[in-house]
């Protein structure tokens, strides 16, 4: 059997994670497993994980360790992974980054790759203001980077675009600290284990995703040798 092709995607918000996500998606076949985008679902249709999850995203906080392991963890049981998979938003910290080095040694699968997506702070508080999302899938779009062909329509499915509430200026701020103090610490734990690639997401997203696709080319290569 080929080798899973399963990648995690790190960096601040607003770095374009989702952006390459889905065209990665789209390139390799492999399942797109948001975990900002499960928990807003959930908390559109009122869950107890929604409800739960709720407070903490508003404020720009982390939802709490054991209710994010117990969802991805039903998540990656799921038979769509079967060839591979690219997660975005999770893990966050080093609990949930070595809880799911566990799972996967269980079932006798690892992480290929942990993408950087490097973009400095001042530049992130200028994408997340003109970030727009639409309502029925969570598609990304940005007002003066990459708009819809229509004003305010997803140009996917047709529905309306939206900024997030956790996008608003005065949220951003803790976004990032929390990145800074929770997430940034995987950087050097998936350098450990050599797992780290770096792409620089200051340039556009078409060679973002350029870069990337080079980099999995090499690693598919590397394994086949
Ligand atoms: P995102 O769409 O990835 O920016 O996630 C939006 C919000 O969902 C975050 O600000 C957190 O409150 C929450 N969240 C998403 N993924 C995780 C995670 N792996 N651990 C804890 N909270 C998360």
């Amino acid at each position: 059997m080929a080798r899973q092709l399963n990648l995690i995607l790190v960096g601040p918000p607003g770095a374009g994670k989702g952006t390459q996500a889905e065209r990665l998606q789209a390139d390799f076949g492999l399942a797109y497993i948001s975990t900002g985008e499960m928990l807003r679902a959930n908390v559109k249709a009122q869950t107890e994980l929604g409800i739960a999850a709720k407070a903490h995203m508003d404020a720009g906080g982390l939802v709490p360790d054991e209710l994010i392991l117990a969802m991805t963890a039903a998540r990656l049981a799921e038979d769509d992974t079967r060839d591979g998979f690219i997660l975005d938003g999770f893990p966050r910290n080093l609990a949930q980054a070595q809880a799911l080095e566990h799972q996967l040694q269980e079932e006798g699968r690892r992480i290929t790759a942990a993408l950087l997506i490097d973009v400095p702070d001042a530049e992130i508080v200028k994408r997340i203001a003109g970030r727009r999302v639409c309502i029925k899938k969570g598609h990304n779009y940005h007002v003066h980077y990459d708009p819809p062909k229509q004003v305010d329509v997803c140009d996917q499915d047709g529905s309306r675009l939206i900024q997030r509430d956790d996008d608003r200026p005065e949220v951003v701020l803790n976004r990032l600290l929390v990145y800074h103090e929770q997430t940034a610490p995987l950087v050097s734990f998936y350098d450990e284990r050599g797992l780290l690639r770096r792409v620089d997401g200051m340039r556009a997203p078409g060679e973002v995703h350029d870069h990337i696709r080079a980099l999995i080319a090499t690693l598919l290569l590397e394994d086949s040798l």
